[in-house]
């Protein structure tokens, strides 16, 4: 069965920046491959479209350039967050502010967003939300390992459910 729209197909990769000698950023294997439902939106559309039209067994190899991944890096989304941001009934979440950190946050509109904490200051702290694969050009070599019809409650939901 061929990889397409509505298809329910696994994959394992190994994700690297820039090109094959890049720096291994992810290793997904057999045992816990990237199950998705083809064309409903779950992955990054350039992405869905080199996986598309493939038999199981196929290998893939392919390079999205950062435009069809995730950005290029702002520094725009590089911002400092006032410590108050961070009180839940009136105790600072101290241990949550450290370096490297990354925290789910909520902008204005209720957006769910990661960001990384970057730098931590006596009332404030520097917080990057830019993804972490912005700026890269992104390098997949994998297989496809299933293919299968979605049933239709995984249509309807837009996601897969354990067989
Ligand atoms: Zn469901």
């Amino acid at each position: 069965m061929k990889t397409d729209q509505n298809k329910v197909v696994s994959i394992t990769y190994e994700l690297r920046e820039k090109n094959k000698d890049g720096e291994v950023l992810e290793t997904v294997t057999s045992e816990s491959p990237l199950t998705f439902i083809l064309g409903v939106g779950a992955l990054l559309p350039a992405f869905e479209a080199k996986l598309t039209g493939l038999e199981e067994g196929d290998a893939f190899d392919f390079i999205l350039p950062t435009a069809d991944a995730y950005g290029d890096y702002s520094e725009n989304a590089v911002v400092t967050v006032p410590k108050e941001v961070f009180m839940v009934d009136g105790v600072l979440q101290e241990e949550m502010l450290y370096e490297g950190n990354t925290i789910p946050m909520m902008d204005e509109e209720g957006n769910k967003l990661n960001g990384v904490v970057t730098e931590v200051k006596e009332d404030h702290v520097v917080m990057d939300f830019n993804h972490p694969l912005a700026g890269m050009d992104l390098c997949f070599q994998g297989k496809v390992i299933e293919v299968r019809d979605a049933t239709a409650s995984e249509l309807e939901h837009g996601h897969v459910h354990d067989q």
